[in-house]
């Protein structure tokens, strides 16, 4: 479970984030959908102090960090618990696919190299990619490199897992199978914080949206309901400009 309460986050004199509040329980798909500009992806770096708050408290299962006074210490504890999947894939250049999801369970994990790899090749065969184990990133697909990522965050057991408009980058073509890795994680309880302008996924995959416009969060809810009968006009703003 996660709590995140009272985040505020300021770039010089814009107050990106307002004070967020938002609770995640465990095997939940949030998905924060909003329009640029509005704090979403800001938000989810804050989550495992890529961006370090300037006010709240962060709590990933049990563990608890007031922004203000986090240490060292404390922001490694917190990325141990989350792992990030960007939307431009960050991918070590030089490293092949199986190298790229061992390192975090070499590195991190301290896992023995036999144990690492076995792992790291059952993942990158849960995502697909069990013909690409020796395959550098630049011989990988957009979608391919993606998936890689998502096993490279999988490799982590993370208490959740963000992921930064996870296809965005990508061509049109290669959305599906990166969307189809994540409904199916959903399927299997991975707790799940997801910002995306896929609103067909979202309302498929998420159990909860949120919706944020400047640095806040407006309005939430299950996908059925807030897609068809939102309540604030933000949100009822934002979902006629997508049609
Ligand atoms: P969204 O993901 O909703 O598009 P972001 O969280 O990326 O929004 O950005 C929110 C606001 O914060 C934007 O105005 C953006 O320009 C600003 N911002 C984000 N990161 C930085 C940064 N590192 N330095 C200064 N401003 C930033």
């Amino acid at each position: 479970m996660i709590g995140l309460n009272g985040l505020v986050k300021t770039f010089g004199h814009h107050r990106v984030l307002k004070g967020i509040d938002l609770t995640v329980a465990d095997g939940e798909v949030v998905v924060i959908v909003g329009p640029s500009g509005s704090g979403k992806t800001t938000l989810l770096r804050c989550v495992n102090c890529l961006e370090k708050p300037d006010e709240g408290s962060i709590a990933i299962g049990g563990f608890t960090v007031d922004c203000r006074y986090a240490r060292k210490r404390d922001i490694h504890e917190l990325r141990r618990k989350t792992a990030m999947v960007f939307q431009q894939y960050n991918l070590f250049k030089h490293k092949t696919a199986l190298e790229n999801v061992m390192e975090g369970l070499l590195i991190v994990k301290k896992m023995p190299k036999v144990e690492a790899r076995a792992r790291s090749a059952a993942l990158l065969e849960k995502v697909g990619l069990a013909d690409k184990l020796d395959a550098y990133p630049s011989r990988l697909s957009g979608g391919q490199q993606q998936r890689v990522g998502i096993a490279r965050a999988l490799a982590m057991e993370p208490e959740v897992i963000l992921f930064d408009e996870p296809t965005s980058a990508l061509d049109p073509e290669l959305v599906g199978e990166v969307l189809a890795v994540i409904r199916s994680l959903a399927r299997e309880g991975i707790t799940m914080m997801i910002v995306t302008h896929e609103m067909g996924f979202a309302r498929e995959v998420a159990s909860r949206v949120v919706f944020m416009d400047d640095g806040a969060i407006v309005e939430e809810g299950a996908p059925a309901a807030l897609f068809a009968r939102p309540q604030q006009e933000r949100t009822r703003q934002f979902l006629r400009r997508l049609h």
